[in-house]
Parts: structure tokens; C-alpha cells; sequence
């Protein structure tokens, strides 16, 4: 049976994205064939469409960090055909085939039951940067962290990550601050659930080790001087979870809100991160993320526009989530 994936190769040109058909027997070995119907565009999905080396390693690949779909065939007694499912991380799209197909074979291991209430096109509405934005949440939680204590503060705000943790904090009853770019999105925001609009460039420039305290916690995938003066802005004992690196990879902070204010900064990973919390990450987006809020922050796109998709994101233009619809 062939089927249409979008298919990274190492040219003399550099990395190059573009659609082959396949059949089952390109596929690499695993448990369980899955006929995969949704994907969607993370900002690395964007990174290995664009060709930038670093994340692909071995070629050819197929792209695509997340999907969910229906098992068709399995080894793996958990799994039967019929069931849906969905799986992100792991090595898609860098060691092993990826979402961007019609078809994927994966070991039993990476895969998760869809949870009960979210649709297999849900599930990839959230994706990798929703799941993400659950992680974060759980750790803000898990570090002792309550609403009570003062405003939550969201840095990319309009982004994937940002955009459903706005939705999880408020629905866990914080004050929501959303630091953007995008002033034009402030209704958009205030519509997820956030109370007060900062402009991200209050953040994004070289600040003071340690600034007026403001936020009792935050969801930064900003990273660089933006999560820097974020530390710098935390509230005695304040948590960070930081995932993210849209700015930049580095961090210009000192160790001052740490041995003065107690401040905590938790570091995020949802590539590798185990089982038990990817299902306590996905639990909480099927019991407390709105429904409403969720489809208000997604588009849905055919599969033949998902490298249009990935060059918007990389620009900043796309706000949310997308969905891309493979088969
Ligand atoms: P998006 O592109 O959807 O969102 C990123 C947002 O960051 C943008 O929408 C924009 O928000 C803001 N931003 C962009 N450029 C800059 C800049 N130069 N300075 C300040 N802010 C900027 O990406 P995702 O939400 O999918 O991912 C966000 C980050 O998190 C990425 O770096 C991604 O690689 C990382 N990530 C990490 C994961 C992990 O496992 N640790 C998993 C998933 C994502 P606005 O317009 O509101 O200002």
C-alpha cells in the first residue's frame, strides 16, 4: 500500500523536505503500524522543514515531531487494530520515521491510548507544544506554587506553548499576565483566559539582576534575556518552568534572584521525558483544557500546505496551534 510522506534527504544543496510516496516497507521497524490521520507543526517541525541541520540525524527522514492516528497492524499485546492513538517526541523525525505520512511503524513503547474526551484531531490541536505547556504547568504545581500567591506570567504568549498554557493557568484559577509581540492579538489573549497584556519588549532587552517583584510564577519559551528578566521579576520563592528558546539558547541572568528571593527555575523536556508524566501532561489537557478555547486557537491545514506552515512559524506568524489533516 503506498502512501505520501514528506521526506527529509542530506543533497549537496544541504537538508531538502519534499513529498515522496512510499509504501510499508520503507517504513523502519517498530511494534505497531499506525494509519495516521492528524499531525501538526511545532516549531521544530518548521526548524528540519527549513533544512537547518541539527535536529535530523539520520537520512533520509521523515519529518513530523508528533501524530495520532488508528493501529492497523501490532506485536505489542497493549495495542490492538482499531485503537487510536497518538505519540510525541522520542526520536520522530530525528532517529525514526515521523508524523508527516500516511503511514508510521513505532515501537509499542512511545505510544499513548488517545485519552478519553479529546478527538485524534484534538490531540494534535494540542500536540507537542500543548502537551509541553501541560508539563510546565505540572511542574509549577508540583513546586509548591498556588494562584493565591500572586499573577502567573506567560512569555510567547500568542505561540503554541503560550497559548495553551494561558488556557491551563486559567483554568486553574491563576491571574494570567501574556507577554507578546503581537499587540494586535491582545483580544485573542484575553480570550484564552489572560487578565493583563505585557509587550514582550519590557522583556526581550539586556535588565537588572533583580527587578520590582511582579509574577508569582511563569511559562517561558522565550528563553535569553526574556527568561532572564523573568528570574529577575519573580516573587520570593517564585517558580519558573522554562521550555522553550524562541529569542535564544542563551541566558544572561545572574545567580541573585536565586540566593536572595529563593526563586526556583525548573527546565522542561518533553522529548524524552518518561511515560508517567507524559500521561499525568496528557490527563490534564483531556480534563482541563477548554474545548472551546482549544478550537479558538487552531486552524486546520491540508497535509500539501504543511511546509507553507512550517516557514510561517519560523517567521512568527502563526498564532496557536495548527492541525494538519494527513489522511
Ligand atoms: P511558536 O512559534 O508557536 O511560539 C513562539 C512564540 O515566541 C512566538 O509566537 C512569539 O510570541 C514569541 N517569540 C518569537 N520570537 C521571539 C523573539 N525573538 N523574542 C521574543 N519572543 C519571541 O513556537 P512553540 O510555542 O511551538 O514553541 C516555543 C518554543 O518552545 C520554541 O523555542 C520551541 O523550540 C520550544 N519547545 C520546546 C519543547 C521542549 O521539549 N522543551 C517542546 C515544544 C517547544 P508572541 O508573538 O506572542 O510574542
Amino acid at each position: 500500500m503506498t502512501f505520501r510522506a514528506l521526506r527529509v534527504d542530506k543533497t549537496d544543496q544541504g537538508h531538502q523536505a519534499r513529498f515522496v510516496d512510499l509504501d510499508d516497507a520503507d517504513l523502519m521497524a517498530g511494534d505497531v503500524t499506525v494509519r495516521v490521520t492528524h499531525s501538526t507543526v511545532n516549531y521544530k517541525d518548521g526548524l528540519v522543514m527549513a533544512g537547518r541541520p541539527g535536529i535530523v540525524q539520520r537520512f533520509p527522514m521523515i519529518a513530523g515531531v508528533d501524530f495520532s492516528g488508528i493501529v492497523e497492524t501490532s506485536s505489542d499485546p497493549r495495542f490492538h487494530p482499531g485503537d487510536e492513538v497518538l505519540v510525541n517526541g522520542f526520536g520522530l523525525s530525528q532517529t525514526h520515521y515521523g508524523g508527516y505520512a500516511g503511514r508510521a511503524r513505532v515501537p509499542g513503547d512511545w505510544l499513548i491510548k488517545l485519552p478519553q474526551g479529546l478527538t485524534r484531531a484534538e490531540a494534535m490541536a494540542i500536540g507537542t507544544a500543548g502537551y509541553t505547556a501541560a508539563l510546565c504547568v505540572l511542574a509549577i504545581n508540583e513546586q509548591g506554587a498556588r494562584p493565591g500567591n500572586g499573577p502567573a506570567l506567560v512569555t510567547g504568549a500568542a505561540g503554541g506553548v503560550g497559548s495553551v498554557a494561558i488556557a491551563l493557568l486559567a483554568a486553574a484559577g491563576w491571574r494570567v499576565v501574556a507577554s507578546t509581540g503581537r499587540q494586535e492579538e491582545a483580544e485573542y489573549l484575553r480570550g484564552l483566559g489572560a487578565a493583563e497584556i505585557v509587550d514582550r519588549a519590557e522583556l526581550s532587552a539586556p535588565g537588572r539582576p533583580l527587578a520590582k517583584e511582579r509574577w508569582a510564577a511563569a511559562v517561558d519559551s522565550v528563553g535569553s534575556h526574556t527568561l532572564a528578566n523573568v528570574l529577575a521579576a519573580l516573587m520570593r520563592g517564585g517558580v519558573a518552568a522554562a521550555c522553550g528558546l524562541a529569542q535564544g539558547m542563551d541566558l544572561p541572568a545572574t545567580v541573585a534572584p536565586f540566593i536572595l528571593r529563593g526563586v526556583r527555575l525548573i527546565g522542561v523536556d518533553s522529548v524524552l521525558c518518561p511515560m508517567d508524566r507524559r500521561l499525568a501532561a496528557w490527563g490534564l489537557l483531556a480534563r482541563d483544557l477548554d474545548r472551546r478555547k482549544l478550537a479558538e486557537m487552531t486552524v486546520t491545514l491540508p497535509f500539501d500546505r504543511v511546509m507553507e506552515a512550517g516557514a510561517d512559524i519560523l517567521s512568527g506568524k502563526v498564532r496557536g496551534r495548527i492541525v494538519v489533516e494527513i489522511s
